[in-house]
Formats: structure tokens, C-alpha cells, sequence
């Protein structure tokens, strides 16, 4: 096991056995993250759904089967790159997750970047958009109005800044995949964003 091997065993440990806010309570799994230890891209989610709870696995459901058509589409595959959630626990009948519940979370997805430090992060949605936005300082450049923009003016945008080693990285938000479950006519859309981070490899 290399180093990275052994930060993400670490977090993955800590979070099973986490009880820092009530969400423990009602799974079955936490979903940690899967996928490439040295992965250039990071896709970044909202919270485990059900099949995710039931299964301890990222994006296996409707949403899931959508990422993986968009990622076939784009010309990468889940073998490629890292997949996790702002949050780890399901939130009961998928709900939004709260602000305390992401604070007690985050902390574990920041260890998960910077142990696979990508080159590029995408934020898939409006939560994790604003998460990470936040965190890497470009949220002051970004509001308008002392207000942070939605994901529909944020998708496709490539916001550049530096990770924690100081090296430059970038970061792509773009549309959660469910929104071509409930209208399949966005799919194309989110092709079309998705392949601007491709591209970008
Ligand atoms: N939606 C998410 O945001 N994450 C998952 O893992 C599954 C669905």
C-alpha cells in the first residue's frame, strides 16, 4: 500500500465507525468514494441514494447508470477516476443534506482530495458546486451581488486555483447527473459539459 493507499484506508475506517451527526443512525453502508487512487479527475456527488445505502457503493442507481453513459460518452470510464459525495450517509427519503451534516462530513472528502490530489475536480450539482467553490477561495470572485450563482451559471465554467501543495488545479462544476433522470432531453447537455473537463486531460 503506498501512502495515498493508506490515508484513504484511514478515512474509509474513520467514517464507517463515524457518529458525528445523526445520519449513522438510518444506514445500512456509508459510501466512501471508488475508483482511481491516482486519478486526474474527481467527480464529486451529492449523497448516497438508496441503492447507493444498500450497496456501500457511489452513483449504482438511476443517477449512477446516466454517469456512466455520460462517462462512456466523454471517453472515460469509472477505472479512470475518483467518484465521492459531500456526503457519506444516506439523509432520509433523499432529502437535502443540512449545513451542520455537511460541516461534520467534509472534513473526510477533504482528506480524500488531497490524498488523490487531482488535477481536476467536478462538482456534479448545486452542493457540492458551492462546497468546493467555497473551499478552494473563489467564492468572493464568483457572487454576484454577495450571492453565490446557482449550478445553471456555473456548469462548464472552469474556475482555476491551487491545492494545498500550491500546485495549480481546476475546477468544473456541471450538472448532477439525476437531472437527465427526471428529463432525458437534458442528457445531450450534460454531454456536452462533462466532455469540457474531458478535454481538459
Ligand atoms: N446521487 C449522488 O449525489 N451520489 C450518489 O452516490 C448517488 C446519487
Amino acid at each position: 500500500m503506498d501512502l495515498c493507499d493508506q490515508k484513504l484506508k484511514k478515512i474509509k475506517d474513520e467514517v464507517i465507525a463515524c457518529q458525528k451527526c445523526s445520519l449513522f443512525q438510518g444506514r445500512k453502508y456509508p459510501v466512501i468514494g471508488e475508483g482511481n487512487h491516482q486519478a486526474k479527475i474527481m467527480f464529486i456527488g451529492e449523497a448516497p441514494g438508496r441503492q447507493e445505502d444498500a450497496s456501500g457503493r457511489p452513483f449504482c442507481g438511476a443517477a449512477g447508470k446516466i454517469l456512466d453513459d455520460i462517462l462512456t460518452a466523454i471517453g472515460l470510464n469509472r477505472a479512470d477516476v475518483y467518484i465521492a459525495n459531500i456526503l457519506k450517509c444516506r439523509p432520509p427519503d433523499n432529502r437535502n443534506p443540512l449545513n451542520g451534516e455537511i460541516e461534520s462530513c467534509v472534513p473526510y472528502l477533504d482528506r480524500q482530495i488531497e490524498a488523490i490530489a487531482p488535477k481536476i475536480i467536478c462538482p456534479m450539482g448545486n452542493f457540492a458546486a458551492q462546497y468546493l467553490l467555497k473551499k478552494y477561495g473563489l467564492a468572493d470572485q464568483i457572487s454576484q451581488n454577495g450571492k453565490m450563482p446557482g449550478i445553471t451559471q456555473l456548469k462548464g465554467r472552469i474556475f482555476k486555483t491551487n491545492n494545498l501543495f500550491g500546485e495549480e488545479i481546476k475546477i468544473v462544476p456541471v450538472y448532477h447527473p439525476a437531472v437527465a433522470t427526471y428529463n432525458i432531453n437534458k442528457k445531450p447537455i450534460l454531454i456536452k459539459d462533462y466532455q469540457i473537463v474531458a478535454n481538459l486531460l
